[in-house]
Formats: structure tokens, C-alpha cells, sequence
């Protein structure tokens, strides 16, 4: 897939793509922007994504990979359990990090990705009583819907896994996992790494507003809940195709400064 232009690759052939070549493709490329915006702990943190189909089966980065290495092709396959599937570099996957992906793969099957970030702001936003404010229009998306999960050291213990699940609740799609860093999940690639994206940006404000110590405007709690919804329609406004016009503007960002995801 590397010697198509740009413009073939997004526009022509990613919407002609298989289901799981798709999966594969957006995988890949989330990991390519995680790095991209620098959003990356060097080899630590996951990104997961579900095999479309019947099995069990999720895609994560072979074990040692940088971000920015993570190739579609080169995609470990793994188990609710970790177990490998496939694994084209025989590189092995990192069952320890996996542990707090399959306790939500395997409770929300509506979740088609999970993404998981150590960023200073999002580690700060972690540390705070209070989590995320909503004190600017960024952070208003987040009103409704976000979880937290108290600390327990690094997540090793898979007894964890049921104490996560409960906390994540149903149906919410952001997960701040205390002291430690940031989650977040969608119903495909993209929406996960969207809402990291701008999670990450409102972590980056708050702590910006904290650091100013100047008294900070208040917004009127039925303007929080008109925004929220606002952009909940402004999200679903946004198909074009089938497709999410701004992960296609993502995809085209990688076509220009690190093609390589998608080989
Ligand atoms: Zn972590």
C-alpha cells in the first residue's frame, strides 16, 4: 500500500478497504499521531482496537515499538486473556499493558478502541481532587460522561479489571484513571483519538488557567448543558460518506509526514 499519492490513498483507496484492513489502517495510524502530537511515553502506553468479525480478538503494537514504528501489517493480534493470535515480527505484545484494555474490551463490546496516554497534562489533570473544570468551551464536550478510577499501582492485578469496569459505568467513553493518566474509547478509531485529542488539549488549558492563579470565570451551569449538547449534534453533523470528515484530515496529515502507518 506505500506507493499510492495522498490523495489516492485517503480518498480512493482507504473507503474501498476491508473491514479489518480498515481497523488495521486506523490503528496504525492513531498510534503515528499519538506521537505526531507528541502524546507518546516512549515505548508505554497502548492502543487497542477490536477485530471486526465474531472472534475475540484485538489488535495491539508489537512490544518495544515506538509510536511512530507501528506499521498496519505489523499489528500484534491478541486474546481477551493476551494470548497471541498473530504476530508478524514475533515482537510479543505487553500482557501487563493490556490488562486495563481487555477489562474494557471484554465488558463494553460497543467500544471498538481503546487509548491510553501518560502526557504531563493528563497525568496532572489525574493528580487534581477536582479532574477536569468546565471553565472554556473545549472542556464543555467533557461535561457529561467522564469517569475516574481511584489508583492501585501499576496495573498488573487483573482483579483490577472488574473494579475499572464499574467504574467506567455503561456508557461513558472517557476514563481519567487517577495519578496515573488518561483514557479514552469510541465506536471506532478515530472517535477514540479525537477525544484524546481534544481531552488532552483541555488538560493543557486547565492546567495553563491553575498555573495564571487569576480568579477564573465561571460559566452558568444551563450554558455548560446547552454547549455539551451543541456538541454532541456538531459530531454527529460531521459524516461524510460513512466517514468522519476530521479523522479523513488526520489520515491526510499522515500522508504527508509519516506515510508509513499504512504499509
Ligand atoms: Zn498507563
Amino acid at each position: 500500500m506505500s506507493h499510492q499519492s495522498e490523495s489516492d490513498f485517503v480518498t480512493d483507496i482507504y473507503p474501498t478497504l476491508s473491514e479489518e484492513a480498515r481497523v488495521r489502517v486506523d490503528l496504525a495510524a492513531a498510534y503515528h499521531l499519538i506521537e505526531h502530537f507528541q502524546m507518546s511515553d516512549s515505548i508505554y502506553t497502548h492502543i487497542s482496537a477490536r477485530v471486526p468479525g465474531d472472534n475475540e480478538y484485538f489488535l495491539i503494537n508489537p512490544y518495544g515499538t515506538r509510536f511512530s514504528e507501528v506499521k498496519a501489517s505489523q499489528l500484534v493480534m491478541i486474546d481477551l486473556d493476551g494470548n497471541i493470535i498473530d504476530d508478524p515480527c514475533n515482537m510479543g505484545a505487553n500482557p501487563a499493558g493490556f490488562t486495563i484494555h481487555s477489562a474494557i474490551h471484554g465488558a463494553r463490546p460497543d467500544l471498538k478502541c481503546a487509548l491510553h496516554t501518560h502526557t504531563v497534562a493528563g497525568v496532572s489533570i489525574a493528580s487534581t481532587q477536582t479532574g477536569l473544570l468546565p471553565i472554556n468551551q473545549w472542556a464543555l464536550q467533557f461535561y457529561h460522561g467522564v469517569s475516574r478510577h481511584a489508583y492501585e499501582g501499576i496495573a498488573l492485578n487483573l482483579e483490577e479489571r472488574e473494579r475499572l469496569v464499574k467504574d467506567l459505568g455503561p456508557e461513558n467513553k472517557i476514563l481519567i484513571l487517577d495519578n496515573h493518566g488518561l483514557m479514552t474509547m469510541g465506536n471506532d478509531v478515530g472517535e477514540a483519538f479525537t477525544l484524546m485529542f481534544n481531552l488532552e488539549r483541555v488538560c493543557k488549558v486547565q492546567m495553563a488557567v491553575l498555573a495564571s492563579a487569576q480568579p477564573v470565570n465561571q460559566i452558568d451551569s444551563t450554558v455548560c448543558e446547552l454547549t455539551y449538547q451543541q456538541y454532541k449534534q456538531f459530531a454527529e453533523m460531521s459524516q461524510r460518506g460513512g466517514f468522519h470528515v476530521e479523522w479523513l484530515a488526520y489520515l491526510r496529515l499522515l500522508e504527508k509526514v509519516s506515510p508509513s502507518y499504512r504499509d
